[in-house]
């Protein structure tokens, strides 16, 4: 955790920031260690402090060794005291994850201030996002736990699909399957798409019958300690149609394509182009309508992003989903996602249930 710390106070310097007040729950957990619902973090280069309310004092002692606990009796009753106590006046806030009602209150309480001490509030992004993107090693051992349940859960679905299951019923089977070995509450719900409901990336499981040969879209996750995995892979009750055999074929070229040329130093546009082209030059560009992967921590999406608008350098440590698919209205869609790990040489892919119906993964 102190590593941690030490890494973000040079951020702060860089910036220019005296402090950083951090309300983002996952970056108030990755800093801190503390995994209740609410609180703040007020972090300078000397002071490490973690305000949160009555519910969950006794649990933020227990959990966050490096912070001075302050106990929050009203909203933001805490922020005025303790900044003018802590002397800091350009205070970073996450503009991506506080409210416009909560700004406007720290605003208003920041006023209680005599006017040479109000602080300075300043917008930022990303800051603790672009620590977290850099995986640690206890981190790693977390995320290749949950990539194994991901692994299993696909293999189950391929074991226990049968004629008459509805995508709900086959979504309620994994999840299950996942909880009952030991994951913990799922980061999103199950996507079951079969036949054209493919065709939407992020369908909902319905009461659709699962039809025979047809493409079923199944993206899942699961979560350990916190770390989430994703995985996804579309599969097929009996032998696939030849249609499935042919898009899963270019989506998984398109894939190995990214696997094979990325390396550190690109940006997420550059890496999204790999994979982008070989779908493009199959005649399908129209149909891969998002980006081509996100980073996965313990959030499911989070940086970097692998898209064709995305400036993010990808690094040594990052963890990412590569995840191509091709998407056709009225007939369904093929998407295969794995997870790598990226390191000087290039990725080593995390997630390894069998990729494609028809001939077994690389
Ligand atoms: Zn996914
Ligand atoms: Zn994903």
């Amino acid at each position: 955790m102190n590593l941690r710390l030490q890494n973000l106070r040079r951020l702060l310097s860089e910036h220019g920031l005296d402090a950083i007040l951090v309300s983002a729950a996952s970056n108030r957990r990755y800093l801190s260690g503390f995994t209740g619902s609410a609180g703040f973090l007020l972090i300078s280069q000397t002071e490490a402090i973690l305000a949160t309310d009555f519910r969950y004092t006794e649990q933020a002692r227990a959990q966050a060794p490096d912070f001075r606990i302050v106990r929050i009796k009203g909203e933001l009753d805490w922020f005025p005291g303790t900044v003018s106590e802590i002397g800091v006046k350009a205070i970073g806030f996450e503009s991506d994850d506080l409210a416009v009602t909560g700004y406007r209150h720290l605003v208003h309480v920041g006023r209680k201030l005599a006017p040479k001490s109000r602080p300075r509030l300043i917008e930022t992004r990303g800051i603790v996002e672009s620590l977290r993107a850099l995986k640690d090693e206890g981190e790693m051992r977390l995320i290749e736990e949950a990539a194994r349940f991901a692994d299993a859960a696909i293999e189950r679905a391929r074991s226990v699909v049968q004629p008459n299951m509805t995508e709900r019923q086959l979504a309620w089977e994994l999840e299950r399957f996942l909880r009952e070995k030991g994951s913990e509450a799922l980061p999103f719900e199950i996507i079951v798409a079969s036949g054209p409901n493919g065709a939407r990336p992020h369908a909902r499981p319905s009461e659709r019958v699962i039809g025979e040969g047809e493409p079923v879209v199944i993206d899942l996750c699961a979560r350990i300690d916190g770390y989430c995995s994703d995985i996804t892979r579309t599969i097929s009750l009996g032998k696939p149609s030849e249609m499935m055999t042919r898009i899963s074929n270019i989506v998984r070229r398109a894939q190995v394509a990214a696997i094979e040329g990325i390396a550190p130093g690109m940006s997420g546009a550059e890496a999204d182009h790999l994979a982008r082209q070989v779908i493009d030059d199959a005649g399908h560009g129209e149909e891969f309508g998002h980006g081509l992967g996100h980073g996965v921590g313990l959030d499911v999406h989070e940086e970097p992003r692998l898209g064709p608008k995305s400036e993010d350098i990808l690094a040594p440590g990052m963890v990412f989903t590569i995840e191509p698919g091709i998407y056709i209205e009225g007939w369904g869609g093929v998407r295969i996602e794995d997870m790598v790990l990226l390191g000087q040489k290039g990725p080593k892919v995390l997630t390894r249930a069998k990729r494609l119906e028809h001939e077994e993964a690389r």
